[in-house]
């Protein structure tokens, strides 16, 4: 298929009261395996990718992989740019080819964030049916190479939430509801599920439709996804379990087969892998058959 527009996909997915998987991939193994499990699962899909790796891979690369793999798959899949804090990247991938942006502002002032929010939806809207997506309150843990930790951790306030949307015209919202990057150091986090129904209350109440995100799915207990998919939980973002699939499978192929030196059975191994993994999940957030 020829490349998705987020937002039509997360409208549908609120709707119809599922969520899409948005995973994060460093290079060609990954995205191939994610292409697969949407193909398998007959759903729809958002291929991530960090910016460390869109600029150590180059944005024209990845969007080459992504347009040769979208075009033959018979589901609809959009690359998204994660985590930018940089207006002029997210520019740069736009033009490359990305069909979302991440531009994360979320450390700076409100009306900061709202001016670089801004200056990429109007970029990426008058660029064509490129969407945006924008993060109010800080979400804790690692990601990339930015860390929030202790008193840098806020979460997002309902009526913000409406003033940034309206005033950035930004597609996507990623509110901070106690969800964190990495992995989580108890088996049930504490989430905020009545701010996140608050937020979409204030949205609507307001007339806004937005799409919610919701970051750090790694770890995240099954009940804990349905219940953020029925309060408007649009797209998830798996990362860190990607991250530990491609290390922990690597690891273990070359464990088992020490006089072994062929790139492609590893590679071959780390796909099986993550294709799993990641139609577990689509299955979790119920995308499967939806496309
Ligand atoms: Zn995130």
């Amino acid at each position: 298929m020829p490349a998705a527009s987020a937002l039509a996909m997360l409208r549908a997915a609120s709707d119809g009261g599922y969520a899409v998987g948005a995973f994060n991939v460093t290079g060609l193994p990954q995205m191939q395996a994610v292409v697969e499990a949407a193909v398998q699962r007959r759903s729809p899909l958002i291929i991530q990718t960090s910016v460390s790796p869109s600029r150590s891979v180059g944005p024209g690369l990845f969007t080459a992989m992504y347009r040769c793999l979208a075009r033959e798959a018979p589901v609809p899949i959009c690359l998204h740019l994660d985590h930018c804090t940089d207006v002029g990247w997210c520019i740069t991938c736009a033009d490359a080819g990305y069909t979302n942006l991440m531009i994360d502002a979320s450390r700076e002032p409100l009306p900061e964030n709202i001016r670089q929010t801004r200056a990429v939806c109007d970029y990426a809207h008058a660029a064509g049916d490129v969407t945006v997506e924008g993060e109010l309150g800080t979400v804790a843990g690692a990601e990339d190479q930015a860390a929030v930790v202790g008193d840098a951790v806020r979460l997002c306030d309902p009526e913000s939430a409406v003033e940034f949307v309206q005033a950035s015209g930004v597609d996507l919202l990623a509110p901070a509801i106690g969800t964190a990057h990495g992995v989580y150091v108890t088996p049930d986090p504490e989430i905020d599920f009545d701010r996140l129904a608050r937020i979409r209350t204030a949205l609507a109440a307001h007339g806004l439709a937005t799409p919610l995100v919701i970051h750090g799915g790694t770890g995240l207990p099954a009940r804990t996804v349905r219940r953020l998919i029925e309060l408007g939980g649009a797209k998830f973002n798996v990362s860190t379990e990607l991250k530990h699939v491609l290390i922990d499978t690597t690891r273990r192929y070359v464990e088992e087969h020490p006089s072994e030196y062929d790139p492609g059975r590893i590679d071959r191994a780390v796909k099986e892998a993550t294709t799993a993994a990641v139609m577990g999940w689509m299955d979790l957030l119920g995308c499967s058959g939806r496309a």
